[in-house]
């Protein structure tokens, strides 16, 4: 296996903008009057809540849980008492069943929290139960639980963990600053990693627009054998998983197959962090770090800001939004998602808030499409997405699964280059969930 930055095919160089956040240290956002938990922040089985409307609660108590494996536990993140369960509206779109909490003020961590054995003394099957206990989801906004990730079946062995700190997408610079600002948790989490899926070889991917993030991780992991840093070549969607395996090995991931089909695992930096918290400390996943961006946000900032907090308090943490803001995205531009309003909670998947204006949104009108053909020279999956979109628009959902449209990454590009402004990511997901509850049922 040949280590080394290759390219991919496609993607696109749009404006980074991360300029406005990357000299900005993580700062702590006050504990928030109130938090709204919900139940569902993770790809899988929805929590069963564990507490009751006037229950006591402390920071890091688990209030919510599955027996279901594909599932993640839920944590307080403030001390105080539980106001309501109900549902309240998520950044996905549709409302989930949530756990209000109104903080005492005093912030009060669960006494029964402890901190584990030194790493060296834990099984594999250790680490997983606490990184599954700890709440633990892909930081990097897949929010897929942890410990399924390191829990390949027995035919996938995997060799090799590569953690994502390339942070392709514009405007975000959180895993910038935790890989400026924790980089000995990083290299500590893709330990316990390495362990947990006994891989001998742990890559950190970093794209070459952050040089000062390549040195001093470099320098976090000298001594420590069978770990490396590589440098990517600058374009998006350099940290998609397919194109970072790629990038850094090599191996390509088969058509519907997962990385563990080439004997990879990745995460993303944050998550290392939050896993060497969970296995130093005995910390659940209860506050992680949000990018607050854009041009239309007064003061933008990287903020290290507990799960729950309304997005609309953020904001006004931040200086409030500008008279220009026209959109509100979770995320970042490419692959975020629209919010009608800041009613919503910071939720564990939650890397950034951004604020765009109308100039730098360029909005215009779809119109008909005009048979350019720049989506298929973008699409880094080797997809057409002209022909895949006018078979969305057809319900003829069949063939453009026939058409792959299910290894879609709805990485935008093809969106981000149309000159006919066609929604062509919201078609791709419109495909893809036909698709998979035709699966279902
Ligand atoms: S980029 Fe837009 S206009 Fe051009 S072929 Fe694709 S969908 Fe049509
Ligand atoms: S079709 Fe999907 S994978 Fe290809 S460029 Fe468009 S959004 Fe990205």
């Amino acid at each position: 296996m040949r280590l080394g930055a290759a390219g991919f095919r496609g993607g696109v160089h749009p404006d980074y903008h991360k300029e406005l956040t990357a000299s900005l240290a993580i700062t702590a956002l006050p504990v928030p009057a109130q938090v709204v938990i919900p139940l569902l922040q993770h790809i899988g089985a929805p929590c069963e809540p564990l507490v009751a409307v006037g229950d006591h609660v402390f920071v890091g108590q688990k209030i919510g849980e599955s027996k279901e494996f594909v599932s993640a536990p839920v944590h307080a993140s403030v001390s105080g008492k539980v106001a309501a369960i109900g549902p309240y509206r998520h950044s996905m779109g549709k409302a989930v069943e949530a756990i209000t909490i109104v903080s005492d003020g005093e912030d009060k961590r669960d006494p029964s929290l402890q901190a584990p054995p030194p790493l060296e003394e834990l099984t594999p099957d250790e680490i997983r139960r606490l990184i599954r206990e700890a709440g633990i989801v892909g930081l990097g906004g897949a929010c897929f639980p942890a410990h399924v990730k390191l829990s390949p079946p027995a035919d996938k062995p995997i060799d090799l963990v590569i953690l994502n700190g390339a942070e392709c997408e514009p405007y975000l610079t959180a895993d910038h600053r935790l890989m400026l600002e924790r980089p000995e948790d990083i290299v500590f989490g893709l330990k316990a990693i390495m362990k947990a899926l006994g891989a001998k070889t742990g890559i950190i991917g970093i794209e070459n627009n952050k040089l000062d993030a390549l040195r001093v991780l470099r320098q976090a992991v000298e001594g420590s054998p069978g770990i490396r840093v590589v440098s990517l070549p600058t374009k998006y969607p350099q940290g998609a998983e397919k194109m970072l395996i790629k990038a850094t090995t090599r191996r390509i991931v088969p058509s519907g197959g997962l990385p563990m089909d080439v004997g990879v695992v990745n995460h993303n930096v944050g998550t290392a962090v939050a896993v060497a918290e969970a296995l130093k400390q005995g910390k659940p996943l209860y506050e992680r770090v949000v990018t607050v961006t854009g041009g239309g946000v007064a003061r933008p900032c990287n903020l290290l800001v507990r799960i729950g907090t309304l997005v609309k308090e953020v904001l006004e943490a931040c200086g409030g939004v500008k008279e220009d803001a026209v959109k509100l995205v979770i995320g970042g531009p490419m692959m975020g998602l629209a919010q009608p309003d800041a009613d919503i909670p910071v939720v564990k998947g939650t890397s950034g808030i951004t604020v765009l204006t109308r100039e730098e949104m360029a909005l215009r009108e779809a119109v008909p499409c005009i048979r350019c053909g720049k989506c298929v020279d973008v699409c880094p999956m080797g997809l057409v997405p002209v022909t895949l979109a006018q078979l969305t628009e057809h319900k003829l959902f069949e063939r453009a699964e026939k058409m792959h449209v299910m290894d879609c990454i709805e990485c935008g590009c093809c969106a981000y280059v149309c000159p006919a402004s066609r929604p062509l990511t919201q078609y791709f997901r419109l495909a893809k969930a036909q698709v998979m509850g035709r699966k279902r049922k």
